[in-house]
């Protein structure tokens, strides 16, 4: 370890090795600090081990924030095409799974050896296993005292990440180091998380575990249309996670299990044309076998369809269509995959992710109130902020 680099970066994740290698190709001596054994940890199990590593329709309306537009300039900066193009350079296979998802074909793992590669192609120092022990600006460089070493820079970035999954490096450092040096930090919360209940949902939700369907999940005017899974704890899945982000305490999500089609209407019908067909029955040739019994010995609905009133219709149907419940909590940061809020965007820079009130000081990725969608746009933040930090230090 030397004492003195241009350029220190905090964090060997996804922002952190982007800004490296970005910032060593313009001759800045870099060095990237990571307090873990292992860099990009979470690259190495996003995706299902695949790494959903970018969206084809990654736009600024994937994100939460407090200011909506912070993302843009960064985006413009740096696109998931150009992100392609560097992992088609290295010639990784990858295949679109669905909705703009780019998913690798063999493993993460090619994604990490890509950067890895970038940030030695550049020169870059990394140094695992190091604790910061400290922190602090004299005059116009940053000292950091390490256990390794005191060293210092004119630029320090910080690429921390946020809080989720902290048996494999998240910290809070990140807010720390904001909250030394004033900035302020928006609310955390854990988000894209699966969402717990109690009494008669969990239940309901344990008796069905395993069971999964296609759904659409709302909390107002905002819905999720994809995949719902049932869970010992509640629900997850997809549309689960998605509205997660949205959701805060005491308020209730809406679930419309068979989302293309009118259950009131097919039951209707289905009174004249099989009347003597059980309703679960009937309920199956639309929903899955165990979740359409379950909903009419919860609903104690279970006639013959014949024999059924307009009334235990409308009943099975708001069940079905308009599934009305209140969580209890979310799953927290243990398997939650990101944390929303952050590093208040009014204290950086959107144009160059530096710290408006100290120059040098620049925050990338997850640990700023910027937060994607599931899909591939939390990496493709990363990657355009770290890029745009890394064209600036
Ligand atoms: C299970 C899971 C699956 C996911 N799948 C996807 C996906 O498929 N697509 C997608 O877009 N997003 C996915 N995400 C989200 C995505 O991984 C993150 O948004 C992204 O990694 C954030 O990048 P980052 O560089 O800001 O932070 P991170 O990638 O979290 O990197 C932060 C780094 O800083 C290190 N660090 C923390 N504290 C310190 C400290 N005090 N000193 C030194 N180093 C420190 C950490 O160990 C880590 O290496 C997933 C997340 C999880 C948890």
């Amino acid at each position: 370890m030397n004492e003195k680099y241009d350029v220190i970066v905090i964090g060997a994740g996804a922002a952190g090795l982007m800004c490296s290698f970005e910032a060593g190709k313009r001759g800045k001596k870099v060095c990237l600090l990571e307090h873990s054994s292992k860099i990009a940890e979470k690259i190495r199990i996003s995706g299902g081990g695949r790494c959903n590593f970018t969206n084809l329709f990654s736009t600024d309306s994937n994100f939460i924030s407090n200011n909506k537009h912070f993302c843009k300039s960064a985006f413009s900066k740096y696109t998931q095409d150009d992100f392609i193009k560097l992992v088609k350079n290295h010639k990784i296979e990858f295949y679109e799974k669905k909705l703009g998802q780019l998913f690798c074909t063999k493993s993460a793992k090619d994604i990490i050896e890509m950067l890895i590669t970038e940030c030695k192609n550049q020169k870059v120092e990394i140094y695992i296993n190091t604790k910061i022990e400290n922190l602090a600006k004299k005059e116009n460089s940053y000292l950091v005292k390490t256990d390794k070493g005191p060293i210092s820079s004119s630029s320090i970035v910080i690429a921390t990440g946020g809080l989720s999954i902290p048996k494999i490096g998240a910290s809070d450092f990140g807010y720390k180091i904001a909250e030394k040096f004033n900035l302020k930090v928006t609310k955390l919360e854990p988000a894209l998380v699966p969402l717990i209940f109690e009494r008669d949902i969990l239940d309901f939700c344990k008796s069905l575990a395993g069971v999964s369907l296609n759904a659409s999940v709302s909390i107002n005017k905002i819905s999720f249309d994809e995949g719902l899974i049932f869970t010992h704890k509640g629900l997850s899945g997809p549309s689960i996670l998605q509205i997660s982000s949205y959701w805060n305490k005491n308020c209730a999500i809406k679930i419309n299990l068979l989302p293309q089609q009118d259950i009131n209407v097919l039951l209707k019908e289905r009174r004249i044309s099989t009347p003597k067909q059980i309703l679960s029955n009937i309920l199956s040739d639309y929903l899955p076998n165990k979740l359409a019994l379950a909903i009419c010995n919860k609903l104690q609905i279970n006639k013959k369809i014949g024999d059924s009133s307009n009334k235990d219709i409308q009943k099975v149907s708001d069940f079905v269509n308009n599934w009305t419940i209140t969580p209890s909590g979310t799953e927290g940061y243990k398997t939650a995959e990101v944390t929303l809020g952050g590093i208040d965007t009014k204290e950086i820079s959107s144009s160059t992710m530096e710290c408006k009130s100290h120059p040098g000081l620049y925050f990338i990725g997850e640990v700023l109130d910027v937060t994607g969608h599931l899909g591939g746009h939390n990496f493709q933040w990363a990657w355009s902020s770290g890029f745009v930090a890394g064209q600036n230090v």
